[in-house]
């Protein structure tokens, strides 16, 4: 496994690199979730890359970022134990070098729920998807559909900018009380973890609601909000029943629905989803 951490020398590493190459980006603090896409993308190309980026400019606040959990050691074995052939870990100044101007910024889908909770963040994230792919020309990039309003921007964006890359959505990795794996979740006491078990559970107290005849947007949304309501340490931002395509709000679930809520938990803010039927 090879570490290069400049534009130059990662293009020189893959001038001579065996295609196809699957690329998997990450902000680092690895965890299972993290490494069920290197292993789709080990499975599916010849060259596997990983970035590895707390990118400055998805965060709202410099504290946030500051505060991102990191540790390139750890990160580092795992892609080397998980069959990585290429670690790109930049500096922020050689992703964004001296006078860096341009702004990736899609449209409508990146406009609601997390969108609208974090002005600015799908700028960012679109943004060094675009510096990711153009660099690394991959054949395929790999993301969670744990962030499902994530991969919809930058297939939207990959679309519309020609981007040769094809975006591969992947299964969220979930901890056994249910909880999806996040780098965040090192940031939560011993009880903060207990409680967080509370977003799962309203999830799927939402779809047994779908899937028992409950097609009011409203209850849907209400049954999920009981279950969070259960939960002192859980302070909701959001509880969310659109359509998957558009993210819109739906009034009522007459085919498919995105169900997906943001909720904050000693102070770190938690989202997830679930796709009904
Ligand atoms: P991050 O390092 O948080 O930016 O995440 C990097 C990639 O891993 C993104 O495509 C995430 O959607 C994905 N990811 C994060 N958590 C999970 C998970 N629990 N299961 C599957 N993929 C995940």
């Amino acid at each position: 496994m090879r570490v290069v951490r400049t534009r130059a020398d990662l293009r020189e590493a893959l001038a001579s690199a065996p295609r196809p190459v699957g690329l998997v980006p990450t902000m680092g603090w690895l965890h299972a979730g993290h490494v069920s896409l290197v292993k789709r993308a080990r499975a599916e190309s010849a060259t596997v890359v990983v970035s590895i980026f707390v990118n400055p400019r998805q965060f709202g606040q410099a504290t946030e970022f500051a505060r991102y959990p990191r540790n390139e050691a750890r990160d580092l074995e795992a892609c080397e134990r998980a069959g990585v052939d290429l670690v790109f870990a930049p500096t922020v100044d050689e992703v964004y070098h001296p006078g860096f101007d341009t702004r990736v910024s899609v449209g409508a889908i990146a406009g609601p729920l997390e969108g609208a909770a974090r002005p600015g963040h799908f700028d960012g994230v679109a943004t060094v998807v675009a510096i990711l792919f153009a660099l690394v020309g991959a054949e395929r990039a790999y993301f969670g559909i744990k962030d499902y309003q994530q991969v919809q921007v930058i297939r939207r964006m990959a679309l519309d900018l020609a981007l040769p890359t094809e975006v591969i959505a992947c299964a969220t990795i979930r901890e056994p009380d249910g909880l999806a794996m996040s780098s965040r979740n090192a940031r939560l006491s011993p009880a903060g973890r207990a409680a967080a078990s509370v977003l799962r559970r309203a999830l799927v107290a939402g779809a047994a609601a779908v899937r028992s005849g409950t097609l009011d947007g409203d209850a849907v949304r209400a049954a999920m909000f009981a279950v969070l309501r259960t939960e002192p340490m859980a302070d909701p931002d959001y509880v969310s029943v659109a359509d998957p395509d558009t993210l819109e709000e739906l009034e009522s679930v007459a085919g498919k629905a995105l169900l997906s809520l943001a909720v904050g938990i000693e102070g770190i803010r938690l989202i997830d989803n679930e796709r009904v039927p």
